[in-house]
């Protein structure tokens, strides 16, 4: 049986090339045998709308990045689709292009056989009180509003901004607050009763082993693709890392 693939935290722009080409020729070789292709979140460095997809004013890697993907999914290979936080405003119209299927963080999918919890990874880092009073900000419905009203370029220069600011901050942070917290990895498994979490966002790919409840449990974590990059590979015999 072919493989269930996972991938997260990309982070494609234009500055970075090589990583986008890495990744187109994921598409055409390892990918194109799976069962199915799962991205969960952070594909972008950031997306400040699906009019990126415009021929016009666009971005030239918006739109090879949703036809690679829906030349994908025509083949037959299921691509599903969830926001991260570089890129939660990726909408319908990214979806239609690229044929995936837009998936709520968290999901719950059952993936060869196994009922499986998927998260992009920044819910669980609830230690980052900063952040997650962003994030809140940025997932409602009136901020998104405004923000999207505005001209794509006072959109780009707005976001370039947010990230100048985002990168001296996290800078400062120590690094434990920037990972997740086992109490909210605790709680997500024992809330959705599964024993299998997928996640990304973190950049720190490893397989833990934990215990909820008496139970056996795995978390499992993607890699980034900064600089090198990797998947996770699911079929019946478990999940496997796999790096680049
Ligand atoms: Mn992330």
């Amino acid at each position: 049986m072919p493989a269930t693939l996972f991938i997260s935290d990309l982070h494609l722009s234009g500055e970075r090339p090589e990583i986008s080409e890495r990744f187109f020729e994921f598409l055409r070789t390892q990918a194109s045998r799976a069962a199915a292709l799962y991205v969960l979140g952070d594909l972008f460095e950031y997306w400040i709308g699906d009019d990126e997809l415009d021929a016009a004013g666009g971005d030239p890697l918006a739109r090879r990045v949703a036809d690679a993907l829906g030349e994908l999914s025509r083949r037959g290979v299921g691509v599903a689709f969830m926001h991260g936080n570089r890129d939660f405003l990726v909408a319908r119209r990214f979806c239609d292009a690229s044929g995936a299927r837009l998936l709520a963080d968290p999901a719950v999918e059952k993936v060869a056989g196994v009922r499986t919890l998927l998260m992009h990874g920044d819910t669980l880092c609830t230690d980052d009180h900063d952040y997650q009073a962003w994030r809140s900000t940025a997932r409602s419905h009136a901020w998104q509003q405004e923000f999207l009203a505005k001209p794509l370029a006072e959109r780009r220069s707005t976001l370039q901004a947010l990230r100048e600011r985002s990168k001296e901050v996290v800078g400062a942070k120590p690094a434990e607050i920037m990972d997740v917290s086992d109490a909210a990895v605790l709680e997500a498994l024992r809330l959705h009763g599964l024993t299998r979490l997928v996640h990304g966002h973190t950049h720190r790919p490893a397989r833990h082993v934990l215990e909820v409840d008496g139970q056996r449990c795995e978390r499992w974590v993607l890699p980034d693709w900064y600089e090198r990059g990797g998947y996770l590979a699911v079929d019946e015999t478990g999940p496997r890392l796999i790096g680049f």
